[in-house]
């Protein structure tokens, strides 16, 4: 039986990696900063595991160590944290303002490292634990009009490495994924003419799903994967080829 904390779980990827785990026996928290009630006692009544929501801002440290505590007593342990929380601020790097470069920068990696650390010593203690980060393709290719966002993506892999580095031993694995183009309302937002732009370029031919994002996590999340740690994986219907 597995104990997960999902962070940006009220919609989109976080919300479909839940209802994986969920569906997998898991038993979830589901964190976001307009809370999740809703979608855990959804998530509770049809796969039959424990689920709350906490409403916390991952980029702030003192709600994520009141929340993050909360949640692990809830739990009960903690052997799984899905980072998966972010938003976009997107511009041209000639007018992009010092708030929206310091606000992704908090949400999309600050938020890492701060999760993490808060799970840290109950997966150090009891040696074992699956850390999955959620990072970009566009940290690995750049994107125009994304520096914010693809700076604070990059950092995640950094980020990645080293704590699968500095965790290994203590049975702890930590791994990214990145995804491509996914249907959700952070795409949703670019337009039906980006959309369209982007699912051309795909080798796959479509849109990736919240769904294919989950198997994978869900994967990295089971001991199905215990000989893989310190790895960027992507789900992107080949846009990375
Ligand atoms: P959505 O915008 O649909 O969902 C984002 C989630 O993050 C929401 O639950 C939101 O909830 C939560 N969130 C945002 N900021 C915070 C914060 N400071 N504290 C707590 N929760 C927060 O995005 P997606 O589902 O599309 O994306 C999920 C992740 O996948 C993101 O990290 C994104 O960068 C990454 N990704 C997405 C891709 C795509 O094509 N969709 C491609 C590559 C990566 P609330 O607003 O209530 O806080």
């Amino acid at each position: 039986m597995k104990q997960s904390i999902i962070t940006g779980a009220s919609r989109g990827i976080g919300l479909a990696i839940a209802e994986e785990l969920a569906s997998k026996g898991s038993d979830v928290v589901l964190v976001s900063r307009s809370g999740c009630d809703a979608q855990a006692a959804a998530i509770a009544q049809k796969f039959g595991v424990r689920a709350k929501g906490f409403a916390c801002d991952v980029a702030d440290s003192l709600q994520v160590q009141e929340s993050f505590k909360a949640a692990i007593d809830f739990l009960g342990g903690v052997d799984v944290l899905v980072n998966n929380a972010g938003i976009t601020r997107d511009g041209l790097l000639l007018r992009m303002k010092d708030e929206d470069f310091d606000q992704v920068l908090a949400a999309d990696l600050r938020s890492v490292f701060l999760c993490t650390r808060a799970v840290s010593r109950t997966m150090v203690s009891n040696r074992k634990g699956s850390i999955i980060n959620i990072t970009s393709i566009n940290a690995l290719r750049g994107q125009p009009g994304q520096a914010n966002y693809a700076a604070a993506k990059a950092g995640i892999i950094g980020l990645t490495k080293s704590n699968a580095a500095e965790f290994a031993s203590r049975g702890i694995r930590v791994n990214a994924v990145a995804p491509g183009f996914i249907d959700t309302e952070m795409t949703a937002a670019l337009g039906v003419e980006v959309c369209e732009k982007y699912r051309a370029q795909i080798p796959l031919g479509k849109v990736g799903k919240p769904e294919n994002v989950a198997k994978l996590v869900q994967f990295l999340a089971s001991d199905d994967s215990d000989y893989i740690t310190g790895q960027v994986i992507g789900v992107d219907g080949g846009l990375n080829i």
